[in-house]
């Protein structure tokens, strides 16, 4: 099962695969779509984005080359996994 937030997660990478930054990752523009998952409102400080992070990793891995990290997804990682710390596998 995957959780809530890896959900969340996936939804912003696939965002920035396709080359956007959403640019106001808040809770309140997180919304609950009509299946039962979650989709991302108000773009309106979106923008277009070369994303090198989201090409060279799928998430959960650890291996991303420091160089690489994009600063809207590592920022949602904190923030989705401040309280809890995937644990080391
Ligand atoms: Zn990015």
């Amino acid at each position: 099962m995957i959780s809530c937030r890896s959900q969340v997660y996936n939804l912003v990478q696939d965002l920035h695969r396709i080359g956007i930054v959403h640019g106001d990752l808040e809770p309140r523009n997180i919304g609950r779509a009509r299946g039962g998952g979650f989709c991302l409102i108000d773009f309106s400080e979106s923008r277009r984005h070369n994303c090198k992070e989201s090409k060279a990793s799928e998430p959960g891995t650890q291996a991303t080359p420091t160089q690489n990290q994009c600063s809207e997804l590592q920022a949602l990682r904190n923030y989705l996994w401040k309280q809890q710390p995937q644990p080391p596998s």
